[in-house]
């Protein structure tokens, strides 16, 4: 039986463990969660500084190591250390390209924006690849 979509924000709640490293910058504030196709789950935590992973990209090289990278599910979590209180946060737009590279079939997969709140890649990426345009005509 597939697990709800809180259970998935809490497994990617599982994978925080937020701490600052000797430079400022943040490791393991936020966390995700991956549901594959085949029901499995794979967590990461975000590395931050500027050479930074997201939390979703460090899920993925789990889910890669394991099975194939189509997904049915994702969703990043961060909590505020001001109040404790748990968010989820929407993919950034280099995840949203990253998913779709690594399989397009993923522009059907729910991401998960809040506990009753969930868009499809697609709707998350309109315009997805790259499109070169021509703004010359062929000088050949
Ligand atoms: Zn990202």
């Amino acid at each position: 039986m597939p697990i709800t979509d809180e259970e998935l924000i809490a497994a990617a709640a599982q994978a925080l463990n937020p701490r600052q490293l000797a430079d400022g910058s943040w490791v393991a504030d936020v966390g995700a969660a991956l549901e594959a196709v085949d029901g499995q789950i794979f967590t990461g935590a975000s590395i931050g500084g500027y050479l930074a992973v997201c939390a979703e990209q460090s899920a993925f090289t789990q889910l890669v190591s394991t099975t194939s990278p189509r997904i049915r599910r994702v969703v990043a979590v961060w909590r505020d250390p001001a109040d404790g209180v748990l968010h989820v946060l929407p993919p950034c737009g280099r995840c949203r390209e990253f998913m779709r590279v690594l399989d397009q079939a993923n522009l059907d997969a729910q991401v998960i924006l809040g506990p009753d709140h969930t868009r499809s890649l697609a709707e998350l990426l309109p315009l997805p690849g790259w499109h070169a345009e021509a703004v010359e005509r062929s000088r050949g």
